[in-house]
């Protein structure tokens, strides 16, 4: 597959995640040995997978990396393609009692024969820094600092670190999702900005996407944006991941959008480094809290027992 990111050649600004990924690694590998030196023990990511898809794996060696890179430990928990959903939750309730694991990411889509709701039922919230768990994503939604979703972070965050202007500014979100397009515009409004949320519903994308500042797009549509539907100087945030004719392509059309917006978070090379970057960001606040007996502020008084949820322990 290539994956070379695109060149802008129209004078487009790149909003380039690698960069900015491996300052958060810096920041991520200083932590660690902080950690170690202060708790005696590397806190650990654990992977849990249940069969086999390509984009998974793919997505899942890049998490392995990451872990190296920074010096955390990977537990990768490799489960059958039939595996049964009580075998998950056993799988993650063992997880959540081991001290070291620190945090622990469900590797989706899902084998049929396990409800998204049985992960969620056996995953500790205080360790589940992707976020999926209701309890993260009410904390979110109600503003509370719990985990969120690390690729609508990492979205935001690339926005962040830019520094591109969000206060006030008008946010069109192309794509409804959990884990991108919901997390993605309720930081946006965080930011201060006017949130718009487009989905497969929405009658005249282009309408709603000429009127914005900033646009991010996490649909899994190759090409749906085209240049012609932006506003001239949007800043736009691809996260969409495909693969057309061998080639690693967003959502956007590069092309024609780099002739009319003035910034870019380009497919390869925007959001995706940053993604992995974020999500050990979010294991090593999970370490502290586990290690110091502390929850952040915002699930301090909402966090209910573990046993409520099922974690088992
Ligand atoms: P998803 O669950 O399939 O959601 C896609 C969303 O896009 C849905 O809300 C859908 O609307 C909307 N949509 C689909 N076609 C549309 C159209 N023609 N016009 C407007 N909206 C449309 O996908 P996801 O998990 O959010 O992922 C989205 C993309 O991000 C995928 O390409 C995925 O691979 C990528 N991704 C990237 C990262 C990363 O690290 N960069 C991480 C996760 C996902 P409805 O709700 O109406 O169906």
């Amino acid at each position: 597959m290539v994956s070379a990111a695109p060149r802008s050649g129209t004078g487009v600004r790149l909003l380039r995640g690698v960069e900015i990924a491996a300052q958060v690694r810096e920041t991520v590998s200083a932590d660690v040995a902080d950690f170690r030196s202060e708790h005696g023990y590397t806190p650990a990511l654990a992977v849990v997978i249940a069969g086999r898809d390509a984009p998974s794996t793919v997505y899942l060696h890049k998490i392995l990396d990451g872990c190296r890179l920074v010096g955390v430990e990977d537990r990768l928990v490799e489960l059958p393609d039939d595996c049964s959903a009580e075998r998950m939750s056993a799988e993650l309730a063992a997880l959540s009692r081991d001290p070291h694991v620190a945090g622990i990411i469900v590797q989706q889509p899902l084998p049929r024969e396990i409800p998204l709701r049985a992960v969620i039922d056996a995953l500790d919230p205080a360790r589940d820094i992707d976020g999926i768990h209701p309890l993260n994503a009410g904390l979110l939604a109600l503003g509370y600092e719990g985990f969120l979703p690390a690729t609508a972070h990492a979205a935001v965050e690339l926005l962040r670190r830019s520094g591109i202007p969000l206060a006030g500014r008008r946010a069109v979100v192309v794509g409804r999702s959990n884990v991108v397009g919901k997390p993605a515009a309720l930081l946006l409004l965080r930011e201060d900005c006017t949130v718009t949320v487009c989905h497969s519903r929405t009658p005249d994308l282009a309408l709603e996407l000429r009127a914005a500042d900033i646009v991010v797009v996490a649909a899994g549509r190759p090409g749906l944006i085209t240049g012609d539907m932006l506003k001239p100087g949007a800043v736009v945030v691809d996260v969409g991941i495909n693969v057309v004719d061998g080639r690693l392509v967003g959502d956007v059309d590069f092309a024609s959008a780099a002739t009319v917006a003035s910034a870019i978070a380009p497919v390869p090379g925007g959001v995706g480094p940053l993604t992995n970057a974020i999500l050990l960001t979010h294991l090593m606040r999970a370490a502290r809290n586990l290690a110091e007996g502390r929850l952040d502020a915002g699930t301090r008084s909402l966090h209910p027992a573990p046993s409520a949820l099922g974690a088992g322990g």
